[in-house]
């Protein structure tokens, strides 16, 4: 395991200095407030953004160890949309690279599509204040989406497409060796069932991906994380978010149905959301049926018993 692997992977925020100084630093405080009770609520509000904000950091760590997301001497390049995902992705990472053992950079790319309304100094300003390298990269593709689609319909897999070309040129621009996206856990399941039920394929969202053009390194460190978790952080670090609907698109359907049904699931079976996204990883070949991913053809009886194996007749 590497050194970043180690000190990532940690469970408990725990030994290495690194992690120690971060701990201390943000250690809860209670604001100042006269009555005892408010005082009390306080302190307890304060103590649960902290166990929030440990457990993001644990996750993110842990996804970045189990896939060798970042090594030493990468040039990160994060992809602030300003919605919630991003936004937690960017802290966290600053966070992390602080106590990780080798040394990574950050720059934090934003690309104002030109949508209207759209705050362009809101971004800039924040990026400024938390101290990150930033580029924002200003290219109109809110045009040629609307030439090109309805008003009315779906417009997010061109948008994204158009997006996508202009941040991987930005990344090379920067010379970034990985790039980052804001992708959660619950986004992964929605893709896997969206694959599922409508493309009749097993695949999910990759943690770690080479980009189409073949040219990029591109992650997710936040695989990991729950959608309902980026939230509550968000919200509890005020970040200036920009909604992404700026634009008037109608919101995917068909994503939204997934979305409605692991939420269904989670309320009358907690946990099954996690179990199923723990089977992503968990993935046996042999009781599938595609033969590119185990010889069928080639099997034979080698004589050796295997307790864990199958019982055939069951
Ligand atoms: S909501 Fe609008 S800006 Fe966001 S991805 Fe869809 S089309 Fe693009």
């Amino acid at each position: 395991m590497s050194a970043l692997a180690e000190a990532t992977a940690r469970p408990d925020g725990g030994n290495g200095s690194g992690w120690a100084a971060v701990e201390l630093k943000s250690r809860p405080r209670a604001a100042a407030i006269e009555a005892p009770q408010d005082r009390t609520a306080a302190l307890r509000a304060a103590r649960e953004s902290h166990k929030l904000e440990k457990r993001l950091l644990r996750m993110t760590g842990q996804a970045i160890a189990d896939y060798s997301m970042i090594e030493g001497g990468d040039r990160v390049m994060v992809c602030v949309s300003g919605g919630k995902d991003s936004h937690s992705l960017l802290k966290l990472l600053m966070t992390l690279r602080g106590r990780a053992p080798v040394r990574f950079e950050l720059v934090a790319v934003n690309l104002d599509q030109k949508q209207p309304g759209f705050p362009a100094e809101v971004l800039p300003a924040y990026l400024s204040g938390i101290g990150v390298p930033f580029r924002i990269e200003t290219q109109d593709t809110y045009s040629v989406v609307r030439r090109l689609i309805p008003e009315g319909s779906t417009a997010c897999s061109l948008c994204s497409r158009l997006r996508r070309g202009v941040l991987y040129r930005v990344a090379r621009e920067l010379g970034a060796t990985k790039i980052a996206l804001g992708h959660h856990r619950d986004d992964i399941l929605a893709t896997f069932f969206l694959n599922l039920f409508y493309g009749g394929r097993m695949k999910a969202m990759s943690p770690k991906l080479v980009s189409d053009d073949g040219r990029h390194v591109v992650i997710r460190p936040l695989a990991y994380v729950r959608e309902v978790d980026l939230a509550r952080f968000a919200q509890q670090c005020g970040f200036p978010i920009i909604p992404c609907d700026l634009c008037g698109s109608q919101e995917n359907l068909q994503r939204k149905q997934m979305r409605e049904m692991l939420d269904e699931w989670e309320r009358r079976h907690p946990g099954r959301v996690q179990t199923i996204f723990n089977a992503l990883g968990r993935v046996v070949p042999s009781h599938l049926m595609d033969s590119a991913l185990f010889d069928f053809r080639g099997l034979r009886p080698d004589g050796v018993p295997d307790p864990a194996g199958d019982i055939a007749f069951d």
